[in-house]
């Protein structure tokens, strides 16, 4: 890796909207439109530079100034666990440097084959919008309407958030609405479409039960956090989905993920993992990806409500055999400029550029760490 000293550090807080307001989970309230990004840029003394997610704080930050980059970087290109705080704006740098997309540098494949690399992706936006509405055909039919907007944007595969008699309508009448809703998404998307539920915890194991057998002829393919992670429930329901035919993965790993839960994966009561991109990081999830592969779990970080995870997660793809998902969350940020990308029947389109493609708007950036961020410079 070249020498080049990090001559500039610059953080700022950027705001993203979604096109639709977000609405309640199982166990929290309304998510709203805004989607909140601190994003930290990287400047080389000879000028180049890379950017990403970044949540270090001011004196964390302060630490990397005037470090060569040649220790920060392994020689292919890699991140060295020490700086694994600075992961995306440091991957971003080395493709930048190498004029190499992050993709290839984290498979070890050729770059600049020309050819895009797509991955699948799944569109999460579909949240319990429908609360207010008194009975189950409005309530599955607006969410049905939202999975067809999403299918209109050339999505193909849909997670619809359940669990409505957690918390936010009686035990009973919540169960039957997300049980409707499903199947309104599946007659609204089509017998090919891949269809996810994610319960946020907010069920126990003879809901997830009667839910899985009600929507049997919907054909789910994961069933997400259906209760805090246990692994005696875990077996108990793949032990009754056998009996039953039925063949839903279990995901999990989002969140207070349990320490034991590689564990459980490894024993096959998790079939898909989902640690989150920015929190496990780029780096960390190579390696946990890399172990996944080899118990043959499936690998799918979870991101949303960071806008870039849309981008950056595909990455894993070329390393990560199991790489299942890019989980969606469909927003636009001021600054960020990720017009390389598209989605494109069910899949992400990466393109085949430097670092992760994307492009910082330099005036609305600079604004943004004047007024609420935080910059170092030699
Ligand atoms: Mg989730």
């Amino acid at each position: 890796m070249e020498s080049a000293r990090i001559a500039r550090i610059e953080s700022a807080p950027l705001l993203g909207r979604r096109p639709r307001e977000a609405g309640n989970n199982s166990r929290l309230n309304i998510h709203g439109i805004d989607v909140h990004l601190q994003v930290m840029r990287l400047t080389t003394a000879d000028g180049a530079s890379g950017f990403g997610l970044c949540f270090a704080s001011r004196e964390e930050a302060g630490q990397l100034l005037s470090r060569d980059i040649a220790s920060l970087l392994t020689d292919d290109g890699r991140v060295v666990k020490s700086a694994r705080a600075f992961d995306f704006p440091l991957w971003d740098l080395a493709g930048t440097l190498r004029g190499t997309p992050v993709y290839a540098l984290a498979g070890r494949t050729e770059a600049g084959s020309g050819a895009p690399l797509r991955v699948p992706c799944y569109d999460t936006s579909l949240y319990m919008n429908d609360l207010s509405l008194d009975s189950d055909e409005a309530g599955a039919a607006l969410i049905a309407e939202h999975a067809r907007q999403g299918y209109e944007k050339n999505h193909r595969s849909f997670k619809i958030k359940v669990g409505r008699g957690a918390r936010h309508m009686p035990l009973e009448a919540g169960t039957r609405r997300d049980i409707a809703v499903i199947k309104a998404v599946r007659e609204a998307v089509g017998p090919e479409a891949r269809i996810m539920i994610d319960a946020n915890n907010g069920y126990n194991l003879n809901i997830a039960k009667r839910v899985l057998a009600e929507t049997a002829d919907c054909k789910l393919f994961w069933l997400e956090e259906a209760f805090h992670e246990d692994p005696e429930l875990y077996e108990a329901l793949h032990d009754w989905m056998e009996a039953e035919g039925l063949s839903v993965l279990i995901a999990d790993g989002e969140g207070w993920a349990a320490t034991a839960l590689m564990d459980w994966a490894r024993e096959g009561f998790v079939d898909v993992m989902q640690y989150d991109i920015f929190s496990h990081g780029f780096s960390n999830w190579l390696d946990t990806g890399a172990q996944l592969d080899a118990w043959r779990v499936r690998s799918a970080p979870h991101h949303y409500g960071r806008h870039l995870g849309n981008y950056v997660s595909g990455h894993l793809a070329t390393a990560v055999a199991g790489f299942t998902f890019v989980e969606w969350d469909e927003t636009s940020t001021p600054g960020i400029d990720a017009s390389t990308y598209r989605v494109e029947d069910g899949h992400v389109v990466i393109p085949d550029a430097p670092g992760f493609g994307l492009a910082l708007d330099d005036a609305v950036f600079r604004a943004a760490v004047k007024d609420g961020g935080f910059e170092f410079s030699l």
